[in-house]
């Protein structure tokens, strides 16, 4: 287990994304991170063995805890993130679960935004509800909800501070005061930003989420995800975390806080919950998104190009009704926006269409270039229509309220020429 909180500091964000956390492979001298393919590690002596299995020395031993590839991306995204230390999981989703379920007990609740990833909705709504946690969801964009849905067993707040993908903006920093106030984390899910727009913890959260499927990978090739924390939180307020302040039966009694101090949480998220449910992250997955990393900062700089063009067209498209960027002047988050995310508030958003269901649904037959899927954060620019797919088990009040009513189109703006994206949009709308 290597001491992942050894970024190499005081290197821009650029040198960082390229180097931060990879060295020459010392066998070879190959520069580039090998991909180790590899399950497990020989001990040195019994000794060096047990010193391993105590957590009292950090090494390989098997890559359901550790894997040299993936190390190298743990390494990656606390450093852009300006965190102490990461723990990458398989999924975004699983990286959310790894978060929870090192932080909560049975009959413990968490508050979070309403403005979230519709599988996050899913995940903390109904499956954490069999685990026994219990999710309140809020209106985020007045952060005063968080304050008001808080109990005596809540232990966290969780948030995305650019919302997916309603052009929404949370004001981080007040919903930081209510979790300091209230003595519990603030868990950012940074997935729609990525490090390069926006950095949760320089704004006082405490852990950041990413889903690696999106801008980090950048290619649509890999599912992943990842923890970072910031090492700041005290986890011995009010007794409300004894998974980090107790003893660990299955490690002779260790107390991870106290052991690992400011990578406490996720030397224990990794120790225990990654352990005992295994949703690793591949080394060849690690490996497509650390290469993806390496240029974070340019994708991410024409991709907010790319979407404020194409929000800005069709705003002044006479067939669209509506359009939720909050690159625009006329979005209520502009001012959030310039303060949060001052580089852009990334490339995903939705817009109105005058036609409703069945113009929307002719757009995204129609288009050339844009593909018609779900996922974001591609090179490619993709399209969906909401409400005649992921959202059409819904009736139509709740797609409304969901944000994915009949009329709505989402975008996500990928790296082609701007102009060429006009040109598929401006065909499509007809
Ligand atoms: C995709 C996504 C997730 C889930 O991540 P997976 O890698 O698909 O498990 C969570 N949050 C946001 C904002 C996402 O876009």
């Amino acid at each position: 287990m290597a001491d992942r909180g050894k970024h190499q500091t005081g290197f821009g964000f650029e040198t960082r994304a390229i180097h931060a956390g990879a060295r020459p492979e010392p066998v070879t001298g190959a520069r580039n991170t090998p991909i180790y393919q590899t399950s497990s590690y020989v001990f040195e002596d019994a000794e060096h063995a047990a010193d391993l299995f105590n957590l009292s020395r950090f090494g390989f031993i098997y890559s359901r805890l550790t894997n040299p590839t993936v190390s190298v991306l743990e390494e990656r995204v606390a450093s852009l993130e300006n965190g102490r230390a990461a723990v990458a999981a398989a999924s975004g989703h699983a990286a959310q679960f790894l978060t929870f379920f090192t932080l909560l007990e049975p009959g413990d609740e968490f508050v979070a935004s309403r403005n979230l990833y519709g599988g996050s909705m899913t995940q903390f709504g109904l499956s954490f509800k069999k685990l026994g946690w219990t999710c309140h969801f809020v209106d985020g964009t007045d952060p005063e909800n968080f304050r008001r849905a808080i109990t005596p067993k809540t232990k966290a707040l969780f948030l995305e501070v650019l919302a997916n993908p309603g052009g929404i903006i949370i004001d981080l920093e007040k919903v930081v005061e209510i979790g300091k106030d209230a003595g519990i984390p603030v868990i950012v899910d940074n997935t729609m930003a990525s490090p390069y727009l926006h950095q949760p913890l320089e704004w006082g959260a405490d852990i950041v989420i990413h889903s690696t499927t999106k801008y980090l990978s950048g290619h649509g090739t890999s599912m992943g995800g990842v923890v970072v924390e910031s090492g700041k939180f005290d986890w011995t307020q009010g007794g409300k975390f004894p998974s980090m302040t107790e003893p660990e039966p299955s490690y002779h009694g260790l107390t991870f806080y106290e052991t690992f101090g400011d990578f406490g949480f996720t030397t224990k998220a990794r120790a225990v919950a990654l352990r005992d449910f295994g949703p690793v992250q591949s080394p060849m997955n690690a490996f497509m998104t650390i290469t993806g990393i390496e240029t974070l900062h340019l994708r991410m700089e024409r991709h907010v190009a790319n979407a404020q063009v194409v929000a800005e067209y069709l705003e002044g498209h006479e067939k669209v009704a509506w359009v939720s960027y909050a690159g625009l002047q006329s979005s209520p988050y502009r001012e959030l926006a310039q303060k949060y995310l001052p580089k852009g508030p990334g490339a995903v958003f939705n817009f109105g269409l005058k036609g409703g269901y069945e113009a929307g649904v002719h757009v995204v037959e129609t288009v050339e270039l844009f593909s018609h899927l779900a996922n974001v954060g591609d090179t490619r620019s993709l399209i969906i229509h909401p409400a005649s797919t992921t959202h059409r088990q819904l009736s139509p009040e709740q797609q409304i309220a969901a944000g994915a009513g009949p009329d709505v189109i989402r975008l996500s703006v990928g790296l082609e020429s701007v102009e060429d994206l006009l040109r598929d949009l401006d065909q499509a709308l007809g």
